[in-house]
């Protein structure tokens, strides 16, 4: 059997991956800061015998140890560093007001957690067949994209994380290990509100796709749930 592990898996995107990967017959390793919270998530565990809750705050690097020696040994097909956080949509995230704790905050949630995840599940992923880790990044990072400014925080720790994919993409290489950026689309969650473009089933679906038709020579892209190739 395959499998995959997802952060914040609880709600969202995240959660839809749980369902979709499960639905396929993928062993899901779902880690969520909440587990003993009453759930979606808890009831699909209790009734899905191959969905496996693990708690993980994805800034704590001692349940990174944690969770890496609970793991140890477990083969992981595919990796999805899916936890974000967007910062503060008022004047605290705008020229002028930019709040400091606030960028440090959003940079660790969405660009340094991923890579201590990464460093810590390498193993794991190179001992399995498919070999595959993605993160959810945005087109909100891209550079070539940005033409409406504004957003410092959220822009910035996500063109972070495409760096830090980039240079994986490379190093990562030689064990076999391949990595795709992903944007998920405007999505209809807690973070993309009520205005997104699409639900959550569009976007997984998508973006399962994006995954499978992931090989050596993708490895390091930046793409969208369409398969849209996205610029830097
Ligand atoms: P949500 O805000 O709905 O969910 C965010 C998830 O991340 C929650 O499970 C949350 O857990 C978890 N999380 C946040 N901080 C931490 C942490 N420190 N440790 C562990 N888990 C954490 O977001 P979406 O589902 O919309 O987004 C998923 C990903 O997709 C994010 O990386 C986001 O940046 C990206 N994305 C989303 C877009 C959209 O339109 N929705 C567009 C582009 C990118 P908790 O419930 O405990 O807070």
């Amino acid at each position: 059997m395959k499998t995959v592990l997802i952060t914040g898996a609880n709600r969202g995107i995240g959660l839809e991956f749980v369902k979709q990967y499960s639905k396929a017959g993928y062993q899901v390793l779902a880690t969520t800061r909440t587990p003993l919270e009453d759930n979606e998530l808890k009831a699909l565990s209790q009734t899905q015998e191959n969905i496996k809750i693990f708690s993980l705050d994805v800034t704590d690097e001692k349940q990174i140890a944690g969770l890496k020696s609970m793991l140890s040994g477990q083969a992981i097909d595919i990796l999805i560093a899916n936890a974000g956080y967007y910062g503060p949509k008022d004047e605290q995230g705008q020229f002028g007001q930019v709040n400091t704790e606030e960028w440090q905050k959003t940079l660790l949630i969405n660009a340094i957690a991923p890579l201590k995840l990464i460093e810590s599940f390498v193993d794991n992923v190179a001992a399995s067949k498919e070999k595959k880790i993605v993160v959810l990044s945005s087109k909100m990072g891209s550079m070539s994209d940005n033409n409406s400014g504004g957003c410092y925080i959220y822009r910035s720790s996500k063109a972070a994380l495409n760096a830090v994919v980039k240079s994986l993409s490379v190093d990562l290489a030689p064990q076999g290990v391949k990595l795709l950026s992903l944007h998920p689309g405007w999505v209809h969650t807690e973070m993309g509100g009520p205005n997104a473009l699409i639900d959550t089933n569009t976007s997984v679906t998508g973006m399962r796709k994006v995954i499978s038709k992931l090989t050596k020579k993708l490895s390091g892209s930046f793409i969208a749930y369409d398969n849209q190739s996205i610029g830097w």
